[in-house]
C-alpha cells in the first residue's frame, strides 16, 4: 500500500453526504440482520456506543443552547408567545394524530378475525394529573436536574438563568460569553458524534432486524401495516399541510432537512436520545434560530408524542376488535382525551408508549392483558412512533420559527447545499 492511498480513501468518504451514509447504514443493517439472524447481535456494541455518545450530548447541549437562545432574544414577551404557540401546536397535532390512528384502525380492522390468547395480569398505570406535571417543572436543585437529565426542569432553570442574565445587562456579559463558547463546542461535538452515525445506525438496526423472525411479525403484520400507514399519512398530510398552509413553506424541504433525525429516531426508538440530532437538523438544515429550536425541541422531546398518540389510537381499537367489544362514541372521545394526556406523560425512551397504553385501555374498560399481544412486536412499532414524534417536534419548531421571524429562509430553501456539509 502506498502512502497516498489513505488520503484518497478518506476524501471519497468525505465527499458522500452524511445523510446518504446514514441511509446506507440503515439499509446494510437491515440486510445484515436478515442474513445473520440472532448472530447480528455482535454489532450491538457499535449501536450502544453511538447511543451513549449522543445521550452524552443532551444535557450540556440543551442547557447551553437554551441559555444562549434566551439571552439573544432579549424580549420576555416573545418568550411567552413562543411558549403559547408551541404548546398549542403540540396539543392540536397530537389530537389529530390519535384521530388518524382511530380512523385507520376503523377502516382496516386489523384485529378482526385474529385469534390470540393472553392471560398474564397487567397493572394499569395512572395518567399524571396536570397539577403533578406543573409542580414537577420547577427544580429544587438545578445540579440535581442536570445530573438526572430532567429535561423539563433543565428548561425551566435555563429560561430563568437566561432572563436573569439579560436583566443584569453588562454584568452578565462574561457568563453569556462562556455559554456562547460552550454552546459552540457542543455543536462541534455533535458533529463529531454524528460522523459516527452511519456505523451506529447500522449496529442498532442489524440487532433489531436480526432478532425479529417472521413467525413473530406475520400474524401481526396487519396491525403493523396500519400503524405505519397512519404514521405516514400523519407526516405527509397533517405536517406537510400545516407547513404549506400555515407557514407557506415547501414541505419537501422540511422532509429532506429532517432525514438524519428520522433515521436516528427510527433506529434508536428514543426521541430524547435523538434530541442532539434534531437540534442540529433544525439549525443547520432548516435554518431555525438557536432560541426557538433550543426551547421548542427539548419541550417537544418531552411532551409531544404524535407517533405515540397514533399508536394508542390504532392499538386500542385493534384490541377492541380482537376481544370483540363495540366502542361507543363516548369511548372514542375518551380515547382521544386520555390518549393525548398519556402521550404527554410518555417519556422519550424506548418502550415507554407500551406502558402508557394501559392508561387508555383501562379508561375504556378493555382487558389490560391484551397488551401482551403487541408487546412482542413493540420495538417495530416503537421505531415508527418515535420517528413521527421527532418529525412532529421539528415541524412545530419550523412553524414557530417562521411565525417569529426566526427562520432563515435562505437556509430552509437551500437545504441541499446545507445538509451536504459533513464533518469539516
Ligand atoms: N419511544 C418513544 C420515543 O422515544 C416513546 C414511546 O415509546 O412511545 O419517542
Amino acid at each position: 500500500m502506498t502512502n497516498n492511498t489513505h488520503p484518497k480513501q478518506s476524501n471519497f468518504w468525505r465527499r458522500i453526504p452524511l445523510w446518504q451514509k446514514i441511509l446506507a447504514g440503515l439499509a446494510l443493517g437491515i440486510l445484515a440482520g436478515a442474513l445473520l439472524g440472532e448472530d447480528a447481535t455482535v454489532f450491538k456494541p457499535i449501536g450502544d456506543i453511538f447511543i451513549s455518545a449522543i445521550k452524552m450530548l443532551i444535557v450540556p447541549l440543551v442547557f447551553t443552547t437554551l441559555v444562549v437562545g434566551i439571552t439573544s432574544m432579549r424580549d420576555p414577551q416573545k418568550m411567552g408567545r413562543i411558549g403559547a404557540r408551541t404548546i398549542g401546536l403540540y396539543l392540536i397535532t397530537t389530537a389529530f394524530a390519535i384521530a388518524i390512528g382511530l380512523l385507520a384502525s376503523t377502516l382496516f380492522q386489523p384485529g378482526v378475525g385474529l385469534e390470540m390468547s393472553f392471560d398474564k395480569p397487567v397493572e394499569a398505570k395512572e395518567a399524571p394529573t396536570l397539577v403533578e406535571i406543573l409542580v414537577g417543572l420547577v427544580p429544587q436543585n438545578p445540579v440535581d436536574a442536570l445530573a438526572n437529565g430532567n429535561i423539563m426542569q433543565i428548561i425551566v432553570f435555563a429560561i430563568g438563568l437566561g432572563i436573569a442574565l439579560t436583566l443584569i445587562g453588562d454584568k452578565g456579559e462574561p457568563v453569556v460569553r462562556v455559554f456562547e463558547s460552550f454552546a459552540q463546542a457542543m455543536y462541534k461535538l455533535t458533529e463529531i458524534v454524528m460522523a459516527f452515525a452511519p456505523f451506529g445506525v447500522f449496529g442498532l438496526i442489524a440487532t433489531v432486524s436480526g432478532s425479529y423472525g417472521m413467525e413473530v411479525l406475520l400474524p401481526l403484520a396487519k396491525v403493523i401495516g396500519v400503524a405505519y400507514l397512519a404514521s405516514l399519512v400523519h407526516v405527509l398530510v397533517v405536517y406537510s399541510g400545516l407547513l404549506a398552509f400555515l407557514g407557506r413553506l415547501n414541505p419537501m424541504r422540511y422532509l429532506r432537512g429532517i432525514l438524519d433525525a428520522l433515521v436516528v429516531a427510527y433506529s434508536s426508538a428514543s426521541s430524547s436520545g435523538t434530541l442532539p440530532v434534531s437540534l442540529r437538523c433544525a439549525q443547520k438544515n432548516l435554518g431555525v434560530s438557536e432560541g426557538v429550536s433550543g426551547f421548542v425541541l427539548p419541550v417537544g422531546a418531552t411532551i409531544n408524542m404524535d407517533g405515540t398518540a397514533i399508536y394508542q389510537g390504532v392499538v386500542v381499537l385493534f384490541i377492541a376488535q380482537l376481544v370483540g367489544v363495540d366502542l361507543s362514541l363516548m369511548d372514542y372521545g375518551m380515547i382521544i382525551a386520555t390518549g393525548t394526556l398519556a402521550s404527554i406523560g410518555t417519556a422519550g425512551v424506548p418502550g415507554a408508549g407500551l406502558i402508557m397504553l394501559s392508561i387508555v385501555l383501562a379508561q375504556v374498560g378493555l382487558p389490560l392483558e391484551a397488551i401482551a399481544v403487541v408487546a412482542g412486536i413493540d420495538r417495530i412499532l416503537d421505531m415508527a412512533r418515535t420517528s413521527v414524534n421527532v418529525a412532529g417536534d421539528l415541524m412545530v419548531t419550523t412553524l414557530v420559527g417562521k411565525s417569529e421571524g426566526e427562520l432563515d429562509l435562505n437556509i430552509y430553501n437551500a437545504i441541499d447545499e446545507a445538509s451536504n456539509t459533513s464533518l469539516k
